[in-house]
C-alpha cells in the first residue's frame, strides 16, 4: 500500500511499527453541528481506515473531541470556542459538549463512518495534558507568561517542516502580536491561565487553568498508541499551526519523530467559495436530507473526489450524485438474482484494478471507476457478491434496494389491489377495471403477473 505523506510531500510505501496500524484522527471540536464539510473529513478518514482493513491490516484508531481549549483564533486568542456557545445558547458547556457530541456521532452513523476505537473527550484527559505540560517546561521548551504557559519554538529547529513554513519570512509579514510576552510570534499556548469568570478550569502548578488546543493530540496519542505511531490524519487546514504545533511538543518531549505518515484532506467548498455562517451555506448532513438527499448520496458525492482535492458541492453537482448512486443500486440489483456466468479470469481482473486502485494512496474515485465498469457485465450473482465485498471499502450500503423501486403501499391500495385479484379469479372483469381505477386514483399501478401482481407508484 502507497501513502501520500504531507511531511515528505510524496507517496511512499506504507510500513506499519507493529502487527495493529495505530492511527490517530483530529476529531470535531464540538460546540456547534459539523457541516456537511466537517464531515467530508471524517468520510476521508474512515475510507483510510476501511481500505486498510481491506488491504489486510488491523486498526487502532483514535479520535479526540475537543471539549475544551479551542480559541475563537488558532493564534491561542480570543474566547474558548465552548464558552461562547455556552454564553449564547444559555447552556452549561458541559450540556453544549454533550448535545454535539451526540448530533455528531448520529452524522457519523447515517454516513457509515465507523466509529475509531477509542474516542476521547479532551475534558476526561486534562491531567494526562498538565502531566505533558510539566515535562515540556522541565525539559526547557516551555516559558511563563502572566496569561499561560507557552512553546518556545526557537528550542525546536524542526518547527515549520510540515508546512515547509519560513519562519523568519513569516515574522516579517506577521502583524504585531497582540500579545507581546511572546517570544515569538509562533510560540503557543500550552496552558492557559483562567481569569476568574472562565466556566472551564482546573488547577495546576500555575495556578487555575486550562490546556491549550494542540496539547490535547500530543496527550492522548501517546496514551493511547504510545510515543511512535502509524498514521495521523486531519484537514489540511490543521497543517500550518495545529500539527507543526502538535509535531513540537510530541518531538520535544519524546526526542525522536513520533508520526510516520501525516495525511490530510483537502476541503470542501460551496458554489467555489468558503463555507460560512454569514453566507448561509453551512449545510449539515440533516439540511441535505430535508431537500431529498441521503446521507448515502452525500457519501457518494464525497467518494467521487481524491481526498487531496478540493471539492465544489453545488446543488446540481448533489443532483448528479443522486442520479449516479440510484442508477447504481439499480444496476446492483440487477446483478442480483443474475444467472450470467462470468469467467473467473474476469473476475480477478476486476479485483486487481480494485486493489490497485485502494492501495493507491486510497483511490477511491478509481475504485469507483473499476465498479461501473465491472456492472457492465451481463446480470451475474457474481458480480453482485463481489460488489458487497468492495462495499467493505466503500461503505455505501451497495445491498440497499434503490428508492425509486422501493415502494411503501398503504394498507388502503394493497386492500383493493387483493379485491381486484380476487376479482379476476372470478373472471369479473367489469370490477376489476374499477378497482384498478380506485387504485389509480391513490396514486399506485398495478401490474399483473401470473399468480399475483406488483404494485408500483404511478
Ligand atoms: P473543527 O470542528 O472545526 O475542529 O473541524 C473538524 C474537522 O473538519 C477538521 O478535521 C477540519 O479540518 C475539518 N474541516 C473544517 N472545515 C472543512 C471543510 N470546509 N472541508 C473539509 N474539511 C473541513
Ligand atoms: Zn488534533
Amino acid at each position: 500500500m502507497r501513502l501520500y505523506n504531507t511531511l515528505t510531500r510524496k507517496k511512499e510505501e506504507f510500513i506499519p511499527i507493529g502487527k495493529t496500524v495505530t492511527m490517530y484522527s483530529c476529531g470535531p471540536t464540538v460546540y456547534n453541528f459539523a457541516h456537511i464539510g466537517n464531515m467530508r473529513a471524517y468520510v476521508f478518514m474512515d475510507s483510510v481506515r476501511r481500505a486498510l482493513r481491506y488491504c489486510g491490516y488491523k486498526i487502532k484508531g483514535v479520535m479526540n473531541v475537543t471539549d475544551v481549549g479551542h480559541l475563537l483564533s488558532d493564534g491561542d486568542e480570543g474566547e474558548d470556542k465552548m464558552a461562547k456557545a455556552s454564553r449564547e445558547q444559555q447552556k452549561s458547556v458541559y450540556e453544549i459538549a454533550e448535545m454535539y457530541t451526540k448530533a455528531f456521532m448520529t452524522d457519523l452513523a447515517k454516513l457509515n463512518i465507523s466509529r475509531p476505537e477509542v474516542v476521547a473527550k479532551a475534558t476526561d484527559h486534562i491531567t494526562d495534558m498538565l502531566n505533558y505540560v510539566v515535562k515540556l517546561v522541565e525539559l526547557g521548551y516551555g516559558y511563563e507568561t502572566s496569561d499561560g504557559i507557552y512553546f518556545d519554538i526557537s528550542k525546536f529547529p524542526d518547527y515549520g517542516k510540515l508546512s515547509g513554513l519560513n519562519l523568519d519570512n513569516q515574522i516579517a509579514g506577521a502583524r504585531v502580536d497582540v500579545n507581546d510576552e511572546k517570544r515569538h510570534p509562533a510560540d503557543f499556548a500550552l496552558w492557559k491561565k483562567a481569569p476568574k469568570e472562565h466556566i472551564m478550569q482546573w488547577e495546576s502548578p500555575w495556578g487555575m487553568g486550562y490546556p491549550g488546543w494542540h496539547i490535547e493530540c500530543s496527550a492522548m496519542s501517546k496514551k493511547y498508541l504510545g510515543s511512535r505511531f502509524d498514521i495521523h490524519t486531519g484537514g489540511v487546514d490543521h497543517i500550518p499551526v495545529h500539527h507543526e504545533n502538535e509535531i513540537a511538543q510530541s518531538e520535544a518531549l519524546e526526542g525522536h519523530q513520533t508520526v510516520n505518515y501525516w495525511m490530510h484532506g483537502e476541503f470542501m467548498q460551496v458554489d467555489g467559495g468558503k463555507m460560512s455562517k454569514s453566507l448561509g451555506n453551512t449545510y449539515t448532513v440533516s439540511d441535505l436530507e430535508a431537500k431529498g438527499y441521503s446521507p448515502m448520496m452525500f457519501r457518494y458525492f464525497c467518494l467521487n473526489t481524491h481526498y487531496r482535492k478540493t471539492l465544489n458541492f453545488t446543488f446540481a453537482s448533489m443532483d448528479a450524485a443522486k442520479t449516479a448512486y440510484t442508477r447504481l443500486l439499480t444496476l446492483i440489483n440487477e446483478h442480483k438474482g443474475g444467472k450470467n456466468e462470468i469467467p473467473l479470469d474476469v473476475l480477478a481482473k476486476y479485483e486487481q484494478e480494485f486493489a490497485d486502485a485502494v492501495s493507491d494512496d486510497v483511490n477511491i474515485p478509481m475504485a469507483l471507476g473499476v465498479l461501473w465498469s465491472m456492472l457492465k457485465e451481463p446480470a451475474s450473482k457474481q458480480i453482485y457478491d463481489l460488489v458487497q465485498k468492495f462495499d467493505a471499502v466503500f461503505g455505501l450500503s451497495l445491498d440497499a434496494v434503490p428508492q425509486e423501486e422501493r415502494v411503501d403501499v398503504p394498507d388502503e391500495v394493497t386492500a383493493l389491489a387483493e379485491q381486484r385479484l380476487a376479482a379476476r379469479k372470478n373472471r369479473d372483469w367489469a370490477q376489476s377495471d374499477i378497482l384498478r381505477d380506485k387504485i389509480a386514483q391513490l396514486g399506485f399501478v398495478v401490474i399483473d403477473k401470473k399468480d399475483g401482481y406488483d404494485i408500483k407508484k404511478k
